[in-house]
């Protein structure tokens, strides 16, 4: 354990190296195989967590099962009530985890206290929609008859997520799915085990509190394998999967091929067009926060910029000099900017990148940079139709090019296989409105003078195309964490049958 976190890990509960995967786990916690947590911002051990084994997560699973059969039964707006504390919880313990998940994942602790601000926010939103949880009312062709819908909790929702955002993303799927009345098995990214124990501890208090079984919020820990275990496990009716494409694909297929409802979240490939008619004191900014924010590792990060010619060269030069003033350090120190990738394997996906380079990416060596895990912005130019702008590397990497018709634009923005976020920069309403039209951006996330990054939790947030389809956090995303019944009710004496069919006996 890294004496630095000691007391920031110590008030999050977590204090000893030998601990279970979660509180109602400790006592499992003899012959495990343990993840070790460094840290990407020094390489410092932070702790080492188990993994648990298929024993435990049998015994998870049947801690989930009964847990449910409580928590489905608990009014709606009385399981709001436990979001509401639980939201209270994390605003007492915002300083140390949004500083945890900084000096795990390695994004700035303005992003890390903003993650927590994400989980505070969507418990907020959870407690309203606990009274809202509304199904239709139909008038029946029949006489005598009513017919409306009700929403029922699903059961056990699996949640897996990426190291990206190791704690807002989970919140998103948790807090929703405990006011719809179902319970979750979390398995977070095996880069960042801590964030989420953090998390799972915090809970615990607020249930145990409540007199609710701690199996309403259960926690895995372990690499891919154990997601694996959850996402072949007929008794999991939902998975909500954050992460890349190409995990997506073999989740989507595992939980398609038993019959279960996945709710996909993968890798985008982000871009905003640049018109002739755009604000660039806003505009610039903006590229710059979305391509080297979070060094360049959110799925909403711009990686493609489409700028219209008569501006294109004056934009370089500018967006040049802005890189050259970008502050590359230890992301707790607040007067930098960019901070570093998540391990060094990430690094070396970098170095495979191609284009005519404007600002060369590099590995930066020497005093604080002993982890080998920062590198430098870059901007490269390229071609629309260069492979490497189809896929998306997890890096602070900006692809420029050029157009010259906004139909160009918008029809390079949509060439690629991904589908999550978009901007347009314009003051000109025409473009602006093209954008957002049917014939516009064919992404999950378009906006207009903003960039592609920093999502609200109010929307329903995700993308189309490799991204996977999955909506969750705000609007009737709730909806993917319940099921509909359809109920019609006969309070006559006959029995007319729909269509008019008749049938005597
Ligand atoms: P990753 O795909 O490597 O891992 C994500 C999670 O999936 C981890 O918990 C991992 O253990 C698990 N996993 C991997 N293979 C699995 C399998 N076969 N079965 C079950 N679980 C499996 O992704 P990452 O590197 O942690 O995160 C970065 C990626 O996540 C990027 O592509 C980014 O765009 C994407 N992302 C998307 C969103 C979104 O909302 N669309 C949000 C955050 C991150």
């Amino acid at each position: 354990r890294h004496f630095i976190m000691q007391s920031i890990l110590e008030k999050l509960g977590i204090q000893s190296v030998n601990f279970g995967t979660s509180t109602g786990l400790q006592a499992w916690a003899s012959g495990y195989k343990y993840l070790s947590s460094y840290s990407p911002v020094d390489s410092q051990l932070i702790a080492k967590v188990s993994e648990s084994t298929h024993q435990d997560y049998q015994q998870v699973m049947a801690t989930a099962q009964t847990a449910f059969k409580t928590w489905r039964n608990i009014p709606a707006p009385r399981r709001g009530e436990i979001v509401r504390q639980i939201g209270m919880a994390f605003r007492e313990y915002k300083a140390e985890l949004g500083k945890l998940v900084s000096y795990e994942m390695g994004k700035s602790l303005q992003e890390g206290l903003g993650e927590v601000q994400e989980i505070i926010d969507i418990c907020d939103f959870a407690v309203g929609l606990s009274r809202q949880l509304y199904g239709l009312t139909m008038h029946s062709e029949r006489p005598e008859h009513r017919m409306y819908e009700q929403y029922h909790p699903l059961g056990i929702v699996g949640i897996i997520s990426a190291f990206n955002f190791p704690v807002a993303v989970w919140s998103w799927n948790a807090m929703i799915a405990w006011v719809c009345g179902d319970v979750c098995i979390w398995k977070p990214s095996e880069k960042t085990p801590l964030t989420a124990i953090a998390c799972q501890n915090i809970i615990a208090s607020v249930l145990k509190e409540n007199q609710i079984p701690e199996g309403v919020s259960n926690i895995i820990t372990g690499d891919y394998q154990v997601g694996e275990w959850l996402t072949a496990d007929t008794r999991v009716p939902l998975i909500s999967a954050t992460g890349s494409t190409r995990m997506g694909k073999i989740v989507g297929a595992t939980v398609a091929a038993r019959m279960g409802k996945s709710l996909l979240e993968l890798g985008g490939n982000n871009a905003i067009i640049i018109t002739e008619n755009a604000d660039l004191t806003i505009a610039i900014p903006a590229v710059v926060f979305g391509a080297v924010g979070t060094a360049g590792q959110r799925c909403t990060s711009t990686r493609r910029l489409i700028i219209h010619e008569s501006i294109y060269e004056s934009l370089k030069e500018r967006l040049v000099k802005a890189y050259q003033q970008l502050r590359i350090g230890n992301p707790l120190d607040e007067n930098n900017h960019v901070g570093p990738l998540i391990d060094q394997k990430a690094v070396e996906a970098v170095a495979k990148e191609g284009g005519k380079m404007l600002v060369e990416a590099a590995l930066l060596s020497g005093d604080g940079y002993e982890s080998g895990c920062y590198v430098k912005p870059c901007i490269a130019e390229v071609e629309p139709h260069f492979s490497i702008v189809k896929h998306e590397t997890f890096a602070p990497i900006l692809y420029i090019m050029k157009y010259s018709n906004i139909e160009e634009a918008l029809e390079i923005q949509n060439d690629v296989p991904q589908g999550l976020s978009s901007s347009i920069f314009t003051l000109n309403m025409r473009e602006a409105e093209l954008f957002l039209s049917a014939n516009g951006s064919d992404c999950g996330i378009a906006n207009v003078n903003i960039g592609t990054s920093g999502a609200e939790i109010g929307g329903a947030f995700g993308g189309e195309k490799e991204t996977g389809g999955g909506r969750e956090s705000g609007s009737d995303a709730w909806k993917a964490y319940m099921r509909r019944q359809t109920n019609t009710i006969n309070y006559g004496k006959q029995l007319p049958l729909a269509q008019g069919i008749t049938f005597n006996i």
